[in-house]
């Protein structure tokens, strides 16, 4: 335990302020005691000292002039954490919270995903304090443009390809796009999650909502359960939580919740998909017009949310998928969920349970799937994607739709094996922080001292 203390202690002087970040590194470091105990390798490589530590942090000025003809400044970011396993991959966020904090937890958080998928990426993650809400397109495009105009430098399709994450769609990367192309003359796979008409992946706008249920799929059967039949708590109203709610009424679940900044929608009959897409893909307009066509459905404004954490939580339900954002659920909220009889969690979104939720979910057993290897099938599809756009073809929506479904069933074998190997099969936070950690670890040790 002294390493987990030494290590924070350390990261608090020499990266100060960043909390997000220290809770990311505590969740891992605290799984990995089994295996640090047990090989000394670790030890004499430094791999935790090097770990924590990102390969590269690239913070910049991103000015843009508004409708208004005012300067506006934000703040950029792009932390290249790990290569070890392939160029650095990970998305970009938009969203006024955004700092350095923020961005490390979740480049961190990315290296033990992606080497998860097993596919061959590194961890990166990036994004800008700019909130998108509001924004007109002309400014959004502005924003994208003076972004790239100093991360192009940074980034290729060999060494760093970013994605989108909060605030990040196929808009946002158009215009990063077309201003990268523009400055480099290369028309390279350089980003994921690209529009269809020009090198996007089919199944990838799908792919992280749709991974997190085949996760929660795979979780259940293994244990002879199914999806069929169960009541399930959704929170997000974005991409994630979208499919998530779209992948579970295929597989016949029933969603009663989504949410946003500003409110829960609670329907008792099911939520509606395709009024929730109209009202976020299509209008872009608050969760509360839901309302609107769908009378019967209640409406919890965040102002009336529990003190103590989220209305989307104290509902009755059997599964509840977590796609909003990170310490969405507290551990109030978790004990809420475990007295309505909850049995299963499977999170989209990254790292949306605090410590102290995830500790009540391991004490009550009940089937628990951590963001980094239940939503990893956004990244996984990203690489699919590159691998498309490396050998010039296009693959059909069944065939990547397929190749997820396997990527998420190796990601619960292996997470659950680990777990298994490490005497404690219930617990696939330790299984899924293992399993990363000792690909990653070991590619450090055969790459040597860099
Ligand atoms: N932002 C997503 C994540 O958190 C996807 C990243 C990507 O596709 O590179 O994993």
């Amino acid at each position: 335990m002294t390493y987990i203390h030494n290590t924070i202690v350390k990261l608090q002087k020499t990266s100060p302020a960043q909390a997000e970040f220290y809770q990311a590194v505590e969740e891992i470091l605290d799984s990995l005691q089994p295996i640090l105990e047990t090989n000394d390798k670790y030890k004499q490589h430094a791999i935790i000292e090097r770990i924590v530590e990102p390969e590269r942090q690239i913070m910049f000025r991103v000015p843009w002039v508004d409708d208004q003809g005012q300067v506006q400044v934000n703040k950029g970011y792009r932390i290249e954490f790990n290569s070890a396993l392939g160029p650095y991959k990970g998305g970009l966020r938009f969203h006024p919270s955004v700092n350095a904090s923020i961005i490390k937890f979740l480049g961190f958080e990315q290296i033990f995903k992606n080497a998860l998928t097993g596919l061959p990426i590194g961890g990166g993650k990036g994004g800008a304090n700019f909130d998108p809400k509001g924004k007109s397109d002309g400014e959004i495009m502005r924003f994208c443009q003076s972004f790239i105009n100093e991360l192009y430098r940074h980034i290729g399709p060999t060494c760093d390809v970013p994605a989108g994450d909060i605030g990040v769609g196929a808009r946002e990367i158009g215009y990063m796009f077309g201003q990268y192309k523009r400055l480099t003359g290369r028309y390279d796979g350089v980003f994921t999650g690209k529009s269809l008409l020009w090198g996007g992946s089919l199944v990838r706008k799908e792919a992280t909502g749709y991974g997190c249920v085949y996760f929660a799929q795979n979780m259940l059967e293994d244990n002879g359960l199914s999806l069929s039949g169960k009541t399930c708590l959704v929170s997000g109203a974005g991409n994630v939580a979208i499919y998530t709610i779209e992948k579970l009424y295929e597989l016949g679940a029933k969603p009663i919740t989504c949410s946003d900044s500003n409110g829960t929608i609670y329907h008792e009959t099911g939520i509606n998909l395709a009024t929730l897409k109209t009202l976020k893909e299509v209008r872009k307009v608050r969760l509360e017009e839901y309302l609107t066509e769908h009378p019967d459905a209640c409406y919890i404004p965040a102002s009336d949310y529990p003190q103590d954490g989220h209305a989307v939580w104290r509902f009755p339900a059997q599964l509840a998928f977590p796609c909003a954002t990170q310490n969405e659920l507290t551990e109030q909220d978790a004990q809420a969920l475990i007295a309505n009889g909850i049995i299963g969690v499977s999170e989209g979104a990254n790292m949306p349970s605090t410590q102290d939720a995830v500790e009540v979910f391991l004490a009550a057993k009940i089937y628990y799937g951590p963001g980094k290897a239940a939503n990893a099938g956004g990244v996984a599809t990203s690489q699919l994607e590159m691998a498309q756009n490396a050998s010039m073809q296009t693959w059909s929506f069944y065939e990547v739709d397929e190749k997820l479904k396997v990527i998420m069933k190796n990601i619960y074998r292996n997470a659950r094996d680990t777990a298994a190997e490490f005497g404690e099969p219930h617990n696939l936070v330790l299984g899924a922080n293992i399993a990363g950690f000792r690909k990653v670890a070991d590619a450090m040790i055969e790459q040597g001292v860099v």
